[in-house]
């Protein structure tokens, strides 16, 4: 990690909070590509329920990972995952992922796989990686932290404005209870609250914050 001629800035926060948006604005002006952890953890719950695994068996779950071809790419802008050889595309958004999707995240062998692949991305690339876990276990030592924070029902509208059905609430509290890599402001991380920010005003603020983290701008 250390040795890598490229660096990540790590964006964490809750479920919708708007660090996907964040994120890719600060790769599309920075000239970096977005990485999209989340999607990762999704498309393992997706094969999970395709295969009619139930996602608390975890000696399961981790018997169909062992069997699973997981590319993770990008196409100059944004991460890109196949898994298998299939794009699972709109599949990782739909209620039985977001459902499952913390139950999957939780189990620390799935974490382990997940993390090698995005640590990965720096030996090709600098990155925008967004998730939970980027400042605190992913990347800890980028001096580039934000949190992301916004109000949970400013979060839960944000959802259901895309038309998705997620229990917001319900995803945190496990994202933030569980024993290996939960969701918490890292070491370092700036906090920014964007419930009253436009996307242009949290992009501002975030900026605002790398310059002072000593990025480069
Ligand atoms: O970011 P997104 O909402 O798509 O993430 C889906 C789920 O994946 C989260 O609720 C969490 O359980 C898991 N996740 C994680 N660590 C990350 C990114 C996502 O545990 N770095």
């Amino acid at each position: 990690m250390t040795s890598s001629p490229h660096f990540a800035i790590a964006i964490d926060g809750p479920a919708a909070s708007g660090k996907s948006t964040l994120a890719h604005q600060l790769a599309t002006r920075l000239g970096l590509v977005m990485v999209n952890s989340g999607a990762m953890y999704r498309a393992v719950t997706w094969q999970v329920l395709q295969q009619n695994i139930d996602p608390h068996d975890s000696a399961a779950v981790l018997n169909l990972l062992a069997a699973l071809d997981i590319q993770c790419g990008d196409d100059g802008l944004s991460s890109t995952i196949t898994i298998n050889g299939h794009d699972p595309g709109d599949a990782l958004r739909s209620e039985a992922v977001n459902a499952n999707v913390s139950i999957i995240a939780a189990i620390p062998q799935v974490r382990d796989i997940l993390v090698a692949l995005q640590r990965d991305y720096l030996t090709r690339t600098n990155v925008v990686m967004e998730g939970r876990d980027i400042g605190s276990v992913v990347f800890p030592n980028t001096p580039y932290k934000i949190y992301v924070h916004a109000d949970e029902h400013v979060r839960a509208a944000r959802r259901s404005d895309m038309g998705e059905i997620d229990s917001v609430a319900q995803r945190d509290a496990a994202d933030s209870k569980r024993a290996t890599a939960p969701l918490m402001i890292a070491s370092g991380a700036t906090v920014l609250d964007n419930s009253h920010h436009s996307i242009e005003g949290s992009v501002t603020a975030a900026l605002a914050i790398l310059k002072q983290q000593g990025l480069p701008l």
